[in-house]
Order: C-alpha cells, then sequence, then structure tokens
C-alpha cells in the first residue's frame, strides 16, 4: 500500500492561525523507524497564548448556539469519512497499528464526533418541585447546564483519533473552548483533526493545539489557573499527578488497568477463546481494557488453553500495512524490551510459557503464560502489551476475589451459559463495567465508559462527559 506522506511539517494552531516554532519535533513511523512528519514544539509563551486564546473566547466571544455546534461537529464527522484512508495512514505510522485497524478507529471517531453533534442539541436540565416545601408555594424551580468555560484535553498515544474525538468533540459540543495536548509521539492524526475542525467551520479561539512533552507543557497546563477542568485518558501515575496539582478544579481521569475475563465450565470456550485472543493481544496490546488476567475454571483449563493457544498462534505479527497483520510494532523499542523483560522475570519466578516470549525490535510476540502468581508483574502490573496470563479457579467466589484483587478497575468479562451467574458477576465484580459472553475489551462510543478505583474518574462517552463538562445550575422563581 503506497504511503505518500513524507516530511510534512504541522505548526501549532493557536487563536484560528497555524503557528510556527522554533523547535520542532520528529515524528517517526513505528514499524520502520523513518521519521515522516515533523510536529511544532510549543514554547511556555506557546501554552500561555492557547490559554489565553480558549479564555478569552470563553468570555468575550457571543456563545455558539446548539444548532451551528451541531453543524460544525456533523461537517466535520463527515468530512473525517471522505478523508478515512489518509487518517488510517497517518494512524498506522504514528502508532504502528494495523492498517485495517486504524480504518475502524477513524470510523469509531466519527461516530463520537456525529454522536456529540446530536448530544449538542439535547443538553438540558430539569424542574424541581420546590413548591412542595413548606414556606415555598409561591416559587418555581428549573435546573440549567452552562459549560464549565476552559476544557484542557491531554490524551495517550494508543488511540490518537477517537480518544482526542472523545474529548474534544463533548467539550465543543457542551459550548466550551478547548486547550488540546496531544501524546508527544502521536501528534499528526491530532493536528490534521484539528485542520478538519477548522476546514468544518470552527471559529477562532474554540479550539487550540498545543504540542510537547508531557512533562513540561503537561505541567504548565495542570499550574494554569485559567483552565477550568481537565479531561485526560493516560497512566495512573500521570493521572495523579494532574489530580494532585489541580486543587478544587474539576478532572475526568481515564486511566489504565490490568482487566480480567472469567471463563466458567459452561462458558462455550470456543467462543471465549477466539473473543480472548483477539481482545488480549489487538493493537499489541497497548489497549486499556485489553485482557490481562483470565481466570478460567479448574475442570476445563486444560481444553481452554489448548484453543486459546491455537486461536493465537494464527495470528500474524509484523508489518502493519500488509493486509493480513493482525500485530505491530509496540509503540516503541524499549516498550517491547520491558514487555520482555517481564516475561522473563514472571519465567524465572515459576510462569510456564505457553507460547510467544519472542522479541524481533518493536515487535512483541502474543504470549500466553500460565501458572503465575498474583504477585507477579504481569498480574498486578498493567501489563499494556501483548501478554496474558491464564489462572485456574474452584469456585465463582474465588474467580470473583481475584478479578477485584486489583488496585485498578475498568471493566471486566464472564463467559458463562448461566443468566443467575452473569447477574451475581454483574454485581459482584467491582469494575466500570462487564461484558457478558464477550471479553474485558469492548466500548461502543455512546456507552458511559470509565473505570473505579485507579483506573479513574469520571465516564466518558458523549452525553456523559457533557455531563462531566457542564455545570448544573439552580435557577428559583420568586412569583
Ligand atoms: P502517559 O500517561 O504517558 O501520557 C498521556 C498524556 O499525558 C500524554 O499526552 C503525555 O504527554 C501527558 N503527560 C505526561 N506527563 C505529564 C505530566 N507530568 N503532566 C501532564 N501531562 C503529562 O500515557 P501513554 O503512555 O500515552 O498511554 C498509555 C496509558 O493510557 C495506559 O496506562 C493506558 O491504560 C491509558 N489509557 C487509558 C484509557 C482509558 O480510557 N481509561 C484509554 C487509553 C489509554
Amino acid at each position: 500500500m503506497p504511503v505518500e506522506l513524507k516530511n510534512e511539517h504541522y505548526p501549532l494552531y493557536i487563536n484560528g492561525k497555524w503557528i510556527e516554532t522554533k523547535e520542532r519535533t520528529e515524528v517517526k513511523n513505528k514499524y520502520t523507524n523513518e521519521t515522516f512528519a515533523t510536529m511544532g514544539l510549543a514554547s511556555s509563551t506557546d501554552v500561555d497564548s492557547a490559554i489565553s486564546s480558549a479564555r478569552k473566547t470563553f468570555d468575550t466571544e457571543k456563545r455558539l448556539s446548539p444548532y451551528k455546534r451541531y453543524e460544525i461537529l456533523k461537517k466535520a464527522a463527515d468530512l473525517l469519512l471522505e478523508e478515512k484512508d489518509e487518517l488510517a495512514k497517518i494512524i498506522t505510522m504514528e502508532v504502528g497499528k494495523p492498517y485495517k485497524d486504524s480504518l475502524v478507529e477513524v470510523e469509531r471517531a466519527a461516530q463520537t464526533i456525529e454522536i456529540s453533534a446530536e448530544e449538542a442539541k439535547r443538553i438540558h436540565g430539569e424542574g424541581i418541585p420546590v413548591e412542595a416545601s413548606p414556606g415555598s408555594e409561591n416559587r418555581m424551580a428549573f435546573t440549567i447546564r452552562v459549560p464549565v468555560g476552559v476544557v484542557c484535553a491531554i490524551t495517550p498515544f494508543n488511540v490518537p483519533l477517537n480518544l482526542v474525538a472523545h474529548k474534544i468533540a463533548p467539550a465543543l459540543a457542551a459550548g466550551n473552548t478547548v486547550v488540546l495536548k496531544p501524546a508527544e509521539k502521536t501528534p499528526i492524526i491530532a493536528a490534521k483533526f484539528v485542520q478538519i475542525l477548522e476546514r468544518a467551520g470552527l471559529p477562532a479561539g474554540y479550539l487550540n493545539m498545543i504540542s510537547g512533552p508531557g512533562s513540561v507543557i503537561g505541567e504548565l497546563l495542570i499550574q494554569d489557573p485559567r483552565i477550568n477542568l481537565y479531561t485526560f485518558t493516560g497512566s495512573p501515575s500521570v493521572g495523579l499527578k494532574i489530580k494532585n496539582g489541580i486543587g478544587l478544579r474539576k478532572a475526568s481521569l481515564e486511566l489504565g488497568s490490568n482487566s480480567a475475563v472469567i471463563v466458567h465450565d459452561d462458558a462455550d470456550l470456543e467462543k471465549a477463546a477466539a473473543l480472548c485472543a483477539g481482545k488480549s493481544f489487538a493493537n499489541a496490546g497497548q489497549v486499556c481494557i485489553s485482557v490481562q488476567r483470565i481466570y478460567v475454571h479448574r475442570s476445563v483449563e486444560e481444553e481452554f488453553l489448548a484453543k486459546l493457544k491455537a486461536a493465537t498462534d494464527k495470528l500474524v505479527v509484523g508489518d502493519p500495512f500488509s493486509t493480513n497483520t493482525d500485530i505491530g510494532p509496540m509503540i516503541s523499542e524499549q516498550e517491547a524490551q520491558r514487555a520482555e523483560d517481564w516475561v522473563n522475570e514472571a519465567v524465572e519466578q515459576g510462569a510456564k510459557l505457553v507460547t510467544g516470549g519472542r522479541r524481533e525490535g518493536s515487535l512483541y510476540y502474543p504470549t500466553i503464560l500460565s501458572q503465575t502468581k498474583a504477585d507477579m508483574k504481569v498480574i498486578c502490573e498493567e501489563v499494556f502489551a501483548p501478554i496474558v496470563s491464564v489462572i485456574a479457579y474452584d469456585t465463582l467466589d474465588e474467580a470473583y476475589s481475584l478479578v477485584n484483587q486489583s488496585k485498578y478497575g475498568l471493566q471486566a468479562g464472564i463467559f458463562t451459559s448461566s443468566l443467575n451467574i452473569a447477574m451475581e458477576a454483574a454485581k459482584k465484580i467491582h469494575t466500570g463495567g462487564l461484558m457478558i459472553n464477550d471479553a474485558s475489551q469492548y466500548r461502543a462510543d455512546q456507552m458511559p465508559y470509565g473505570g473505579v478505583k485507579e483506573s479513574g474518574w469520571g465516564k466518558e462517552g458523549p452525553k456523559y462527559a457533557i455531563e462531566e463538562m457542564t455545570e448544573e445550575r439552580i435557577v428559583v422563581i420568586n412569583l
């Protein structure tokens, strides 16, 4: 497949202008390691200008009407689909994600933006019967939802378009202005999205984009009191820094996990194995809800493991632009090296390597471990690599307790043919979501999405993100 993008440069976007910077960063193709584009590197003055623009626009410009916001976002979703092939190429180059999966990411991003556009037309409050209180008989009340103001969006590398869409589109739909800082390894697709929003008619100042390392730019953003709300997706350690740095201002934090799946003895093992293989290793395991721990009933452990291994060994690892590739490179060789180290450490501590455990540069082959222990890194930390462990259990209560024995809680899955067991699991498993007869890694873009414990605070999904990004105000009339 021809890739025409070569050495293009993308400046910052501040107050409706594309701003050249003194310094630039090179963005590499994660498979070939060649530089394919450069991105402007923001200085502290650029960060200040971006926040000033968003603040001034929110405070002084006439608000865009809900219908205008709908029109702009709807047009942006349409443009995204028109340019699907080119956008997918950029994602594949920047992330190393297989091209077929990058196409799905663009389609999903268009959905996220379209749903946000629709939500812009139905942001509403409710009537409150204050007249029911003695002494308030002559009063009437209702609530309205108003935008919080300036939203700062900080995004990760692994889903670099749809996760930007999940922040920018609801923020604009709700009537806020935005400062976006995409991940430094994947800023180009974010810049393309900003170009599309500009072409869709978004006026100057409503969206500003700066780029650079989180340790510098991110810190400047955290400290700036002109920002009203932070919407962050990324690692738990950075999420904690944001939470600790912003005082009483609001934040939505979508963080990591070590997601678990239960395969009970009454499950369709063929289906469970196929779905677990697909959803443990997609995007080289670099998905926040990737399957990392599979708890399988001891009576079916051997059969399930054989089916999982067979499905895994069919996966094709290699060039992400090749049409039959299922698993491309990890985001860097350093990350693949870390994955290798964690597997080697687990094996030294007594785990059994069922398949995989092989690395070629930044490619890490899909790896299954068994006989792992709860305190091994591959179990208790977020692995964020194509590695899954299979662990036997005897009773369902033991399985629930193992799933819940985690500092994280984003999503989980259970395979069972019993409705009663599925409903019991929905009550007993402590995560933000439970997938029944599916692996943990399922997301439709309109659903409420977010974790408990160290997986974060707040929900995404346009309707729910808009709730986070608006304030509820009570209005009382004394008749
Ligand atoms: P990361 O935390 O390293 O980086 C995320 C963003 O934070 C980047 O833009 C980075 O520049 C910025 N950043 C880094 N240091 C910062 C600081 N001190 N202050 C402010 N910003 C800073 O994460 P990553 O490696 O890009 O992504 C992987 C992580 O994201 C994993 O933990 C994964 O589980 C998580 N993730 C979560 C979800 C979810 O929806 N819950 C989705 C995707 C990824």
